[in-house]
């Protein structure tokens, strides 16, 4: 087996890499490193939970150790398709180089231009960025792409599903044509495959685990679910979540919860903390200061339950997750696997339970294909035991309300909004009420407002 100190790495980063605990590289790390070490391009096709951004990180930061950054003009760039990846990159990169001097720069929105300038202006080691913010940086004239020696794209299919490949296709045009490029991605889209033919040279291919491979010590399950009436496939769902987290037990530490739509993301997390639950939602609509409150929480344990998007989830890395729950199948059948690559991380166990609905379960054939096995069906919990007193929310009477804006784009969902506003007036009531009767107009005779006894009285 191939050891950290085999790889040709500065021994200040194997010093950190040794405080950092990791015993030994991972596979796309002794797959990665040789060839990135020796300058040329490499092609690492790996999703995340693989160790990949090591792989980039340490022959970087290794490669940059000689040498000194120029004011405006970073030595390397990383790119990366969300906030929170990048924020996560920058992250590893503090622990990789506590014993050099090396600096960076982490251009990502939600963070002010001025305070991200003065850094560049200084002159750093390493870029990271989102593509769209480190364009509108070089459009501002703050920034100089010319003296860039490596590159680095990370999660190229995800900068695929999100539109960010012609941005992409710009910055490459935008570094020097004999830069090295670090190229990773889960998947091979062709699209992909067509921007590694264009812009990467004779790259090393390092390919480890399928995509399709879910990590062996996650234990899948699925529970196939159908309203009782469409107008509460809403609520009945989220019982059926609420369930499921009971039924789990102390076993469930922390889950991540995913829901397709951001309106979900909101729902469900105000619905689990009506009911109780410490739980808060992440998406890509929420401010930067918000969505790292919420992260910090969930790293450090503070938060329990985390309500999540896929793209807000992107890349977030949390060793011990112990279970994923997702709130509706994903569209993209890679989609499950990266979701319930979140738990079972680095060995360890993990649950990741699926709620499948009538309109999902072609979505589950999908990810049945990719994954190619059966998820195992587990029993609706909330079917399967009639509601004892305690299963019963504290206040079962009144469902959390939705925010107006989330309620409107699910219409057809009524069943959170009290009942009693709903019902109409009956009979004489409703004269009273409307002084109108259907089909007569704003002509109505006196007499037919009158009751029958009143008629016959008078
Ligand atoms: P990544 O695939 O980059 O998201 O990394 C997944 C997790 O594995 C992160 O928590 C890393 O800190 C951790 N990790 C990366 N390389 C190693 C290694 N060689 N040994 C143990 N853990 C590692």
């Amino acid at each position: 087996m191939t050891k950290f100190t085999d790889l040709n790495l500065n021994p200040k980063v194997l010093k950190a890499i040794a405080e950092a605990g990791y015993e030994s590289p991972t596979p796309i790390q002794a797959g990665a490193i040789p060839p990135a070490l020796e300058g040329r391009d490499v092609l690492g096709i790996a999703q995340t939970g693989t160790g990949k951004t090591a792989s980039f990180t340490l022959p970087m930061i290794t490669l940059l150790a000689r040498g000194r950054a120029r004011a405006r003009m970073p030595r390397s760039l990383v790119l990366c398709p969300t906030r929170e990846l990048a924020a996560q990159v920058a992250e590893n990169f503090d622990t990789y180089t506590k014993h050099m001097k090396l600096t960076k720069a982490l251009l990502i929105g939600g963070v002010s231009f001025k305070e991200q300038e003065a850094i560049i202006d200084k002159g750093v080691d390493v870029l990271i960025a989102t593509p769209g913010r480190l364009l509108d940086h070089f459009e501002r004239g703050k920034l100089i792409l010319s003296d860039v020696k490596v590159m680095v794209v990370d999660e190229a299919d995800r900068m695929l599903d999100m539109g960010f490949i012609p941005d992409i296709e710009r910055i490459f045009g935008l570094t020097p044509f004999t830069r090295q490029t670090l190229f990773f991605s889960a998947t091979m889209a062709p699209e992909i495959e067509r921007i590694t033919n264009t812009f990467l040279s004779a790259p090393e291919r390092v390919e480890v685990a399928r995509q399709a491979t879910a990590s062996e010590t996650i234990e899948q399950g699925v529970v196939l679910f159908k309203a009782s009436r469409r107008d509460r496939e809403g609520s009945e769902k989220r019982k059926v979540l609420r369930a499921l987290i009971d039924g789990e037990g102390d076993k469930c530490t922390n889950a991540i919860i995913f829901c397709n739509r951001k309106t979900d993301v909101d729902i469900c997390a105000k619905s689990l903390k009506k009911y109780g639950y410490d739980a808060a939602a992440i998406h890509g609509d929420l401010d930067q200061s918000q969505r790292t409150k919420t992260l910090d929480g969930f790293r450090d344990g503070s938060l329990r339950l985390l309500v999540a998007s896929d793209v807000a989830a992107r890349g977030l890395d949390v060793p011990s997750v112990s279970h994923v729950i997702n709130f509706d199948v994903p569209g993209h059948p890679e989609d499950y696997v990266h979701r319930i690559g979140r738990t079972g991380r680095a060995g360890r166990e993990g649950k990741a339970i699926t709620i499948c609905g009538p309109r999902d379960e072609k979505a589950l054939v999908a990810v049945e294909q990719l994954i190619q096995k059966e998820i195992p069906r587990l029993e609706n919990p909330v079917k399967s035991k009639p509601v004892e007193a305690k299963e019963k929310p504290k206040d079962e009477a009144k469902e959390p309300r939705e925010k107006k804006s989330a309620a409107k784009s699910r219409k057809s969902d009524k069943s959170d909004k009290p009942t009693e506003n709903k019902q109409k007036p009956r009979g004489r009531d409703r004269h009273d009420r409307d002084n109108k009767v259907v089909g007569m107009g704003d002509h109505l005779p006196s007499f037919i407002a009158l009751s029958f006894a009143e008629r016959r009285a008078g």
